[in-house]
């Protein structure tokens, strides 16, 4: 893998030529298809009071971890963007704390080689993708949107993940001091809240004692002009109390299909060179 400064965010990637059918993937969850890895990145704040490009109640975290996957059925990520079904990227917040995460320090360690915009370096620690999902990943929100850079197409399904991972507040400083491609400080790379435009979004939770979240929201069915944000959208999904048919339109996940609700990370042991 490669980790490159790119003058708007850090990522890491794996060869161009590495071969398809060895790509890492995803698939279940509610995804219609298998799902293989093409990059990860990394969006934060120039304070630990922001950072993510999803709030969940209200709440802001100080970054945001993004791992693009385009659909296999394409032959690439940029034939895949063309394509309303191209793209799924799972999201994990990053909360500020005191330690260190032992797994990003891997990432953090590097960016000594990468403090310039346009910089690029090999990875010298390996990392297992899945060593960088939160503790629980049975509960998470689904919508389609957009990528969050522009162009912004609409083609992402997104898995924003309800646990965040920790990050410490050392790790955070490391990825303030990077520079963009004009010397300037690189933060604030984050996409500000965007309205929901009537778009649909499920809530999965992993707890059958709580089958009342297996539940899918409509917000096209009526007032979407209640939510002025994703912010709100997210909000009222968490405090939900199921008198909201008026408002809403649901129906619940088929029981049948309770299998292919969970997301499946087959072989992300798999992904390391
Ligand atoms: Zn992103």
């Amino acid at each position: 893998m490669s980790i490159t400064n790119d003058g708007h965010t850090v990522l890491l990637d794996l060869p161009r030529n590495y071969p398809a059918n060895m790509l890492p993937f995803i698939r279940g969850g509610g995804l219609p298809d298998q799902f293989n890895f093409v990059q990860l990145h990394f969006h934060w704040g120039g304070d630990s009071g922001r950072g993510s490009e999803h709030l969940i109640q209200s709440k802001q975290y100080s970054g945001e971890l993004h791992i693009v996957h385009y659909n296999s059925k394409y032959i690439s990520f940029t034939e895949a963007t063309k394509h309303k079904d191209g793209v799924a990227v799972l999201a994990i917040l990053m909360e500020s704390g005191s330690a260190d995460n032992s797994v990003l320090q891997h990432i953090v360690g590097q960016f000594v080689d990468i403090l310039q915009g346009g910089q690029t370096a090999k990875l010298h620690n390996p990392i297992l993708l899945q060593d960088l999902l939160p503790a629980n990943i049975q509960n998470f929100y689904r919508y389609d949107g957009s990528l969050t850079t522009p162009t912004c197409q609409e083609v992402v399904s997104w898995t924003v993940f309800e646990t965040p991972i920790p990050v410490s507040e050392y790790q955070l400083r490391k990825f303030r001091q990077l520079f963009d491609k004009k010397g300037r400080r690189l933060n604030d790379n984050f996409r500000p809240i965007q309205e929901d435009r009537g778009r649909v979004i499920t809530y999965r939770s992993g707890n059958d004692h709580q089958s009342f979240n297996q539940q899918k929201y409509s917000l096209t069915s009526s007032p979407v002009q209640q939510f002025q944000s994703w912010e709100q959208a997210l909000d009222f999904f968490k405090h939900s109390e199921f008198n909201s048919q008026e408002f809403f339109k649901w129906q619940p996940f088929n029981r049948s299909d309770k299998l292919q609700n969970i997301l499946e990370i087959p072989n992300w042991n798999s992904v390391v060179r």
